[in-house]
């Protein structure tokens, strides 16, 4: 017997609407608002489908096995077609662009992407904020590349500080020291601030929180306790797996004693506490139980050029599909400023039993 679970991915992978262009093109202003007066800040872009871990709650061995359709290169959105994406955006109005997958780092010279991303200015004429989210398995051989090439920051992953719990988590064996000489290079590199991100799995990984701030206490890292998710169709999702942020703090401050922060900027994703002694801060992010959609400024683009306006919508559109049909620059930002106008995405609040059974896209594809 084998406990193989078949889902048919693809089909939702390839859901995408051709969108709309305007046939009177309006220039971009800087300002879109969706039509909920949510405006579009934040770009993720997922560079490649592919990941060399097979974390349990992300790309399940089940799923994602050796008869796994990857998407081939073809598909790929080309770095010149990306940084082609992004000045669309940015003329819209983002000012934060962020790299992930998949695993970012897997897809072949991404610090050439990253040098032509961080060349692209905003109206106002500032570099953007420019991040990437790693597993950090090849961190330690291309944080200096990445650095030189304009990288400000970045985000490694990692859910636990025990190996046997971190192994078993990966599910690719990979040791909890690789992960930290990754974070180590990334900080002789100058890559700063660092945050780490933590997905909370009741029952596989919560005993790992208290050790994990103790370990990052007074780093200047700043630890990410990142409620488990029901991204995708193939985590096995259930809701008693979710140990709420309240109680993550909870924990930690028993130890280590917590005081709340205000956010960096409004529609800040993670909601921030500091050490009473001054040790640093770390961040809890609520998407379950506290969701933030009501000032939800991201946007996701897929591997393949599609454009998805929610981590959880059903379906994208089909920016490749211009960017190789012949449509210019402004036809292309009246496209996305149509599709903006029209977002009125809020999943996070609604999430029921009626939610539960909606096909949602992965998120190696979406991007993280
Ligand atoms: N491979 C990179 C990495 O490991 O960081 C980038 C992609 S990964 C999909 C981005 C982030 O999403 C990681 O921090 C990961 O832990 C998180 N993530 C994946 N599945 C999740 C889920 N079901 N719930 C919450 N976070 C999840």
């Amino acid at each position: 017997m084998t406990d193989r679970v078949v889902i048919p991915i693809a089909e939702h992978r390839y859901d995408a609407a051709l969108p709309h262009v305007p046939a009177q093109p309006a220039a971009p202003d800087g300002l879109a608002l969706d039509a909920r007066g949510r405006r579009l800040q934040d770009l993720r872009i997922s560079v490649t489908d592919r990941c060399n871990f097979r974390c349990t709650y992300c790309m399940p061995k089940s799923v994602f096995d050796k008869d796994y359709a990857f998407l081939p290169h073809a598909s790929l959105l080309s770095f010149e077609e990306i940084a082609r994406l992004v000045r669309v955006f940015v003329a819209h109005g983002v000012e934060k662009v962020r790299l992930t997958g998949g695993e970012p780092l897997l897809r072949k010279d991404v610090e050439r992407l990253v040098a032509m991303l961080a060349a692209i200015h905003t109206p106002g004429g500032t570099p953007l904020d420019l991040t990437l989210t790693t597993n950090a398995s090849l961190l330690a051989r291309k944080a200096v590349a990445l650095r030189e090439a304009g990288l400000r920051r970045i985000t490694v992953s990692l859910d636990g500080m025990d190996d046997a719990v971190f192994r078993a988590m990966n599910d690719v064996d990979f040791p909890v020291a690789d992960v930290l000489a990754g974070i180590a290079a990334a900080e002789r590199a100058g890559l700063a601030p660092i945050k780490v991100n933590m997905v909370v799995k009741r029952g596989a990984n919560d005993a790992q929180i208290v050790p994990m701030a103790a370990h990052f206490r007074g780093t200047g890292h700043i630890v990410r306790f990142i409620e488990f998710m029901d991204v995708g169709a193939s985590n096995g999702w259930r809701m008693d797996d979710v140990l709420p942020s309240a109680e993550v703090v909870r924990r930690i401050h028993e130890t280590f004693p917590l005081e709340p922060v205000g956010a960096n900027y409004p529609g800040e994703v993670a909601q921030r506490w500091r050490y009473r002694d001054g040790g640093g801060e770390i961040g809890v992010i609520s998407s379950v139980t506290q969701p933030f959609c009501s000032d939800c400024s991201r946007a996701r683009l897929s591997t393949e050029g599609r454009l998805y306006t929610c981590l959880f919508a059903t379906a994208g559109h089909d920016l490749r599909a211009l960017l190789r049909g012949g449509f210019d620059d402004e036809q292309i930002a009246a496209s996305v400023g149509h599709l903006w106008s029209r977002r009125a995405d809020r999943y996070s609040e609604l999430r029921s039993a009626q939610t539960a059974g909606l096909r949602r896209i992965e998120m190696s594809y979406i991007g993280g």
